[in-house]
């Protein structure tokens, strides 16, 4: 039964056992006031965009309303976090419902920062406006670059301060998702040793996000391929993009492959692998270079809570899991050469492409080269300037290229194009991201974000608006570092 707001909630999530959530409602908050909102996004979930732009709406992102049909709660999970297993579940966040949309789709509304729960443990439940809009921000250019990930819908300011080091605005974000089921559900479910309500948590992912896969004896043995799949995908396109995820802990992995978690989250500028930017990973254990090994890991993890279910000998069951585990390895590098070949505009496959790519790598790390506007001039043929290009080595590297280029039958027209769209613009620069930020959060100055929006939305674009937001921070900036749990 749609609503005059356009909410067609179907909770399914709700009708699991009792063990996997706990009903209860946002707590509300003083003076809210909308300062961000996706027209677009809100349209594609069937949603009444004017509408939502209203007190009415305002109302339901901040929690103080609850829409027709919803039956807010918040999730149990547990997770390893670097490394150790522990129980979390959703302590700042409230799952409103999920909305179907238009087009027949399942979406999870999130309010992220509406309060405490019964997982908040020590926390207050709440988000800080700086962090809701990053993650809008982020997200939102994820989504335009063709990366998985969780969406942002809208964001709220409360009114209310909240204690952090000191004080800052409190904000809440809509934050919009396949599901926001995660490998540590699978891990919290295990945990429980109840096998019939597991395999209840196990078949309801499988139907919602691989319904293809029927019922039978390998169900979940395809289910863990499908999974391994979708993160091979995903870290793959991390790589390509110079993305650093930063909290790659399993309650932060989804069983759909969507990026989930903008925390600490940042994209490099010069090309290192061992590059980190989260102030809490110390032992550098999200690094850039890690993540696909990582993401391994974590796969892993989730495997082990399917072990039961994969054979009736659990030998055999470890073993077919470990088959997939190097599937994925596999594929993930597949997946990545691909990536790259179409990033320095090679069609087909040669033997020697592996070599051509690892080299220019190299190349780009000695000479501190920045990963995004290396690819970006390669595809304009801008190859001027100081550094990289001016090295010798280079030079032999880019006449290699070109002969392998000229093997090729696709004209220059095709080979552009194919460079233009595998090779963004422009991605979220961090002191791009900052500026927005402080202009937004200290003065209430909301235009150098929705710029920043504008721009990002359409990162293939390579137009001249563009050129000023592919400008690298000034040399003396001090090492970006970024922080969770605000
Ligand atoms: P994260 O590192 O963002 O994945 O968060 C880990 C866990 O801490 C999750 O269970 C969050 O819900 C919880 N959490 C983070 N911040 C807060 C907060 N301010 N209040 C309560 N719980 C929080
Ligand atoms: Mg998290
Ligand atoms: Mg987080």
């Amino acid at each position: 039964e749609m609503t005059q707001l356009g909410w067609n909630f179907d909770n399914s999530y709700a009708r699991l056992p009792q063990a996997f959530f706990t009903k209860l409602k946002p707590e509300p908050v003083t003076a809210p006031e909308l300062v961000l909102f996706n027209r677009r996004l809100a349209e594609e979930l069937g949603l009444d965009a004017a509408a939502l732009q209203t007190e009415e709406g305002t109302a339901v992102f901040a929690g103080n309303g609850i829409p027709e049909g919803a039956a807010p709660l918040a999730q149990a999970y547990a997770g390893h976090q670097f490394g150790n297993l522990t129980m979390l579940g959703d302590g700042r966040a409230v799952l409103l419902g999920e909305q179907l949309s238009p087009n027949g789709r399942r979406f999870d509304i999130q309010l992220k920062g509406a309060g405490r729960t019964p997982y908040s443990r020590g926390g207050d439940g709440r988000a800080a406006l700086g962090p809701m809009l990053r993650e809008y921000i982020i997200s939102e250019s994820m989504h335009a670059l063709g990366i998985p990930t969780t969406r942002s819908l809208a964001v709220v300011s409360t009114g209310e301060e909240i204690r952090r080091e000191t004080r800052l605005p409190g904000a809440i974000l809509t934050r919009i998702a396949a599901s926001h089921l995660r490998f540590g559900t699978f891990q919290y479910a295990a945990s429980r040793g109840n096998l019939e309500e597991f395999k209840q948590l196990a078949d309801y992912a499988v139907e919602r996000h691989y319904p293809h896969i029927e019922a039978g004896k390998d169900r979940y043995l395809a289910f863990f391929k499908e999974v391994a799949e979708r993160h091979a995908q995903l870290v793959s396109k991390w790589q390509l993009f110079g993305f650093i995820h930063g909290v790659m802990n399993t309650d932060n992995m989804t069983i759909s492959g969507e990026t989930i978690d903008y925390g600490p989250c940042a994209f490099m500028n010069e090309y290192d692998p061992a590059t980190v930017f989260s102030s809490i990973d110390q032992q550098a254990r999200y690094a850039f270079g890690n993540q696909p090994q990582i993401t391994g890991w974590n796969l892993a993890r989730f495997a082990e809570t399917l072990v039961p279910f994969l054979h009736e000998d659990k030998e055999k069951a470890i073993e077919l899991a470990q088959g997939v585990l190097k599937e994925f390895i596999e594929s993930y590098y597949a997946h990545w050469l691909n990536g790259m070949r179409a990033k320095l505009g090679l069609f087909g496959e040669e033997a020697e492409d592996e070599a051509l790519i690892g080299e220019l790598l190299t190349l780009m790390h000695q000479q501190g080269a920045d990963y995004t506007n290396t690819f970006r001039a390669l595809t304009l043929g801008e190859l001027n300037g100081e550094g990289l290009f001016e090295a010798s080595e280079f030079k032999e590297w880019h006449a290699k290229w070109q002969t392998r280029l000229a093997r090729q039958g696709e004209g220059t027209d095709a080979l552009t194009a194919l460079m233009r769209r595998s090779n963004p613009s422009i991605i979220p620069r961090n002191h791009r991201v900052e500026e927005a930020l402080d202009a937004a959060v200290q003065n209430g100055d909301y235009s150098v974000l929705e710029k920043l929006l504008e721009v990002l939305a359409d990162p293939y674009a390579y137009s001249e608006e563009q050129e000023e937001y592919t400008k690298l921070p000034p040399e003396d900036d001090a090492p970006y570092q970024t922080f969770c749990g605000t």
